[in-house]
């Protein structure tokens, strides 16, 4: 299992955060302090770090120093709002791996960290999530459904992800909203139901049920193959 550590002062950020990695399938433990965060990485088990730069105790490249400094290279994707070049530069010479810029879409980060944890080969990734007749390829970003190709907008792709990720579950308006928009959008909004409508109209009406009162599930339909997960 792949340990992630986030180290965020705002609560509902680390949150947000903890909730979307730990659907994507990763174990995250959340603390809001650098000293915690440096006692934990100097213990091991954590495979990457997210880090934020303003944290009540610490400035956040002090925590990314004192990290390099005990010669430890687990990947650090920095969190910040401070979105200026000299910011960036200033975090990736002082040893960060990646740099996300707040406000942010979860997807954007989950990018940054599956890269982060592909460049250093902490596992077999999933590269084609297979699901019947559909067939969703992370790394060239093509979906299939029974061989032939479908064009998909980045967010319909993010949508079809996250349905391929969880067949048979059914997933609330909330938990697609998060996972694929990001925590600033009014929860309140059809959106999802929208884009529901246009996977739909794109992978075939019946890969995608809804659930009453609920939300929406990827469900069995035509299945060629059993469903399969490819691994690079
Ligand atoms: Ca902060």
């Amino acid at each position: 299992m792949t340990h992630i550590l986030i180290v965020e002062d705002e609560e509902r950020i680390a949150a947000f955060v903890a909730k979307g990695l730990g659907v994507a399938g990763y174990t995250t433990t959340c603390v809001t302090r650098g000293r915690e965060a440096l006692s934990l990485i100097r213990a091991g088990g954590v495979h990457l770090v997210i880090l934020d730069l303003g944290l009540v105790d610490m400035d956040g490249f002090d925590v990314l120093r004192r990290i390099r400094d005990d010669q430890n290279t687990v990947p650090v994707v920095v969190l910040t709002a401070r979105t200026s070049v000299g910011d960036t530069v200033a975090g990736l010479e002082r040893g960060a791996d990646d740099y996300v810029a707040k406000p942010f879409r979860f997807e954007e980060l989950l990018a940054r960290v599956r890269l982060r944890l592909r460049a250093r080969s902490t596992g077999p990734e999933v590269a084609v999530l297979t699901h019947g007749p559909l067939q969703l390829d992370l790394h060239a970003r093509r979906m299939r459904v029974d061989g032939r190709e479908v064009d998909l907008s980045a967010r319909e792709f993010a949508l079809a992800e996250t349905f391929l990720r969880h067949p048979g579950l059914v997933l609330t308006r909330e938990q697609l909203l998060s996972q694929v928009w990001g925590y600033d959008f009014d929860p309140g909004s059809n959106v999802v139901d929208v884009y529901v409508r246009y996977l739909r109209r794109k992978l075939g009406a019946e890969h995608v049920e809804t659930v009453r009162g609920m939300g929406y599930r990827l469900v069995d339909v035509g299945v060629a193959s059993p469903p399969a997960l490819a691994r690079s």
